[in-house]
């Protein structure tokens, strides 16, 4: 399947327009965005921003009257010039900053990945923070290969029965519409590399994903020559149990190294994003031993080159297989690198179990010298929770750090805000963000400015739930009941208030439902009501996840809230950039300390959209009093901290929200509102952006992984084969 023909005709003016379709560099690019919608406005909505369906569906007529259309040329020839240095380089951050750095790239593996709602391969906010990092490291120019799997039957899509209770649809996953080129080897086979795996050897393809001048390689078990069930294993992120799930990520981390050394990639730095990866480090030990390296030496090598990032403080977020499962699955594996089973297994020993199981998370703490939680107060709690690894030690002197996460601007600002930085920043932004306090020009922004565009995304918003109550009532033949609770009678003057995000319980979908007269008042309020938009899936295996969905479900259609609660299905990211754009206020509610950042609060503050949330993750460095609202912090049982996180969101809604925005001057215009819109623009824009994130990876773990320097190694307690050699400077 050569994706080159997928899209059969361009006129020779515009041929461009096809590798541009097959790079996502245009989704994060104002001018190329904008050239391909005026492509067929109705068309680029109707496939929901695809723009190789585009193509493929614009008629002939009408690309042929573009390749003549001075005003299409202009902005055709501009994007491309643009396009090409991105494609080839990236940015020039990296190549400034360390000259001697550009040879070997980073190699980045991570379970999935949100790069766009056309290719379903993530599930939430893990992928769709790989997605912002990739686009980030193009931007900054950093030599970057992301490796993951090619979910070919995606996550799931949702449907929310009559009862509210979540089914799971499956995807149509499309090759053919998108920009993925499948790799063949040297004599034309799919087959790049093998793996033997669960006792049979699996043959291992892979396809190519573009992101600006970040590469991306998505292995692929689907091929001809494989058991009917190793074909299987890369349909679905995160479906089937514990053995599926074992041999995806042995598929990942092992065929992921593989794959990159057949196409000839040599990375100097090797990154896993959460311990689905893992087994990518033990691979790289097994190469070292095979070229004769004793194996202490071996774990020294690949520890200086490893960053391993931690995502979650949740114990369900962490892997952890059996001593048989690993038998079945990795079989002989250990003999390669010269050692026996229980010990391999002991790579992935934890403090505390003796069950000999293999702890992913475990195996890659002590296999990366760089690692670090995704907030500060995460890496705080991931110190606590590692420091068995290195025994008598406090917690504070546990060597994991911490880099907060953040989201890609390009990606998740609207450019009607965009437009409008144009002029604080003029039209060099990427040099004025280098200046300390840039953000700060956002204060003289005009509050008309701000306050018209965020009408406009409101008025945006709204209209998108009603075309998607309309398309799943005719086309998927809803009943018309379900239409209420798909958004149609909300209206743009309420107050709106957003929540979007997994159904996990400890996110707590359902905590302003604890009192529904209370919240009816709320609503219903004659001249100032409150509106709420809710959308995310439940894990597929959740059934306390699907019942917090089932709550809200019900709230959705219950007459006494008026219609001013909706639920919007199918949360991914095309339905996200809606939601973070445009509603008023964002709220979050995780229990402390479970959620380890959060993202969404920060794609809605770069939007001007304040958030409410407990001090969690990023808020505990991102509340800055007026930028949005901070729950106070509680002890006691979990009941306890429910019904006063209850009072206390109530409190801040009654006295705070509800009041500063509805209090309007004579021009309309909420001053005290619009600056903490700005506000909240100007502390996501300074600090919660994938470019800091990902200049800190470079700075701090990045570099002194490619430059290969282990001074300083401070290694956790290893199994005695390996602990000798271990975290002595050689050479
Ligand atoms: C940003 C995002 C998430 C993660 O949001 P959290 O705040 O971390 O829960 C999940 N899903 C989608 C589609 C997103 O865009």
């Amino acid at each position: 399947m050569s994706d080159i023909a997928k899209i059969h005709y361009l006129p020779a003016r515009i041929e461009g327009l096809r590798d541009l379709a097959l790079n996502l560099w245009w989704r994060w690019d104002r001018d190329a965005r904008t050239l391909l919608r005026v492509i067929d406005p109705a068309l680029w909505s109707a496939t929901r921003h695809n723009p190789v369906a585009l193509l493929k569906q614009t008629e002939p007529a009408r690309l042929a009257f573009l390749s003549e259309n001075e005003e299409f040329l202009a902005g055709y020839d501009q994007v491309m010039t643009s396009f090409h240095a991105a494609r080839e380089t990236g940015g020039r951050w990296f190549g400034e900053a360390f000259p001697d750095l550009g040879e070997r790239p980073v190699a980045y593996f991570c379970a999935e990945f949100g790069l766009h709602n056309s290719i379903p391969i993530y599930s939430g906010g893990l992928g769709v923070l790989a997605g912002d990092h990739c686009k980030s490291a193009s931007d900054l120019g950093i030599p970057f290969v992301g490796v993951g799997l090619l979910y070919s039957r995606g996550y799931f899509d949702q449907r929310v029965n009559l009862d509210g209770w979540q089914e799971n649809a499956a995807v149509e996953f499309d090759h053919a519409n998108m920009p993925l080129e499948r790799l063949a080897g040297p004599d034309g086979s799919y087959r790049l590399t093998t793996l033997r795996c669960g006792g049979r050897d699996v043959s291992i393809g892979a396809w190519r994903l573009l992101a600006g001048s970040t590469r991306l390689c998505l292995l692929d078990t689907d091929l001809e020559e494989n058991h009917p069930d190793d074909r299987e294993l890369t349909y679905t992120l995160y479906g089937g149990g514990g053995e599926y799930r074992l041999k995806q990520e042995w598929l990942l981390g092992v065929g992921g190294v593989r794959i990159l050394r057949n196409l000839g990639v040599d990375p100097g730095a090797w990154h896993a994003n959460e311990g689905h990866a893992s087994f990518m480090m033990v691979e790289r030990v097994r190469e070292a031993v095979a070229a004769g390296t004793p194996l202490g030496e071996a774990v020294a090598q690949v520890r200086a080159r490893t960053i391993f990032t931690t995502h979650t403080p949740v114990p369900a977020g962490h892997d952890v297989f059996s001593p048989d499962l690993m038998q079945a699955v990795c079989g002989d594996y250990h003999e390669g690198l010269g050692i026996d089973e229980p010990s391999f297994r002991a790579i992935g020993a934890h403090a505390g179990d003796t069950s000999g199981a293999f702890h992913m998370t475990g195996a890659a703490i002590r296999l990366a010298r760089h690692v670090n939680g995704v907030s500060r107060l995460h890496g705080d709690v991931s110190q606590e929770i590692w420091k068995g690894m290195w025994p008598g030690r406090e917690a504070s002197h546990v060597p994991i750090g911490s880099v907060t996460n953040g989201v890609h601007l390009g990606s998740w600002m609207s450019h009607h805000f965009m437009g409008c930085l144009d002029q604080a920043f003029g039209p060099r932004w990427e040099s004025v963000l280098q200046e300390p306090d840039a953000w700060d020009r956002v204060e003289d922004l005009s509050d008309e400015d701000v306050w018209r565009i965020h009408g406009r995304l409101k008025t945006a918003l709204l209209a998108f739930c009603r075309e998607q109550a309309r398309r799943r009532w005719t086309v998927l033949g809803r009943e018309a009941s379900h239409l209420v609770g798909a958004g149609i009678f909300l209206s743009p003057e309420p107050l709106t208030i957003g929540f979007a995000r997994r159904f996990a319980t400890y996110k707590r979908g359902d905590l302003l439902f604890r009192d529904e007269e209370r919240l009816r008042l709320l609503l219903t309020h004659s001249s100032r009501p409150v509106q709420l938009v809710f959308a995310g899936k439940a894990h597929p295996a959740d059934d306390e996840g699907k019942r917090v969905l089932q709550r809200v479900w019900h709230a959705t259609r219950d007459p006494r809230f008026a219609g001013r609660v909706a639920f919007v299905e199918d949360y991914d990211l095309h339905v996200a950039h809606r939601l973070v754009q445009g509603v008023d206020v964002w709220l979050n509610l995780p229990r402390v300390p479970k959620e380890a950042s959060g993202t969404s609060g920060m794609k809605a503050a770069l939007n001007g959209v304040p958030q409410i949330s407990t001090v969690d993750g990023w808020w505990a460095e991102g509340f800055a009093g007026d930028n949005g609202w901070a729950l106070p912090l509680v002890d006691g049982s979990p009941e306890e901290v429910d019904a006063a996180d209850h009072r206390a969101v109530f409190e801040i809604l009654e006295r705070e929200v509800v009041p500063m925005y509805y209090e309007r001057d004579r021009d309309g215009v909420p001053r005290e509102w619009v600056r903490w819109m700005k506000q909240s623009i100007i502390v996501a824009g300074r600090f919660f952006t994938t470019g800091r994130m990902v200049r800190d990876y470079a700075n701090r773990y990045y570099a002194p992984a490619l430059r290969g320097e282990r001074d300083g190694d401070d290694p956790p307690i290893m199994p005695e084969f390996v602990a000798e050699p271990v975290g002595r400077p050689v050479g």
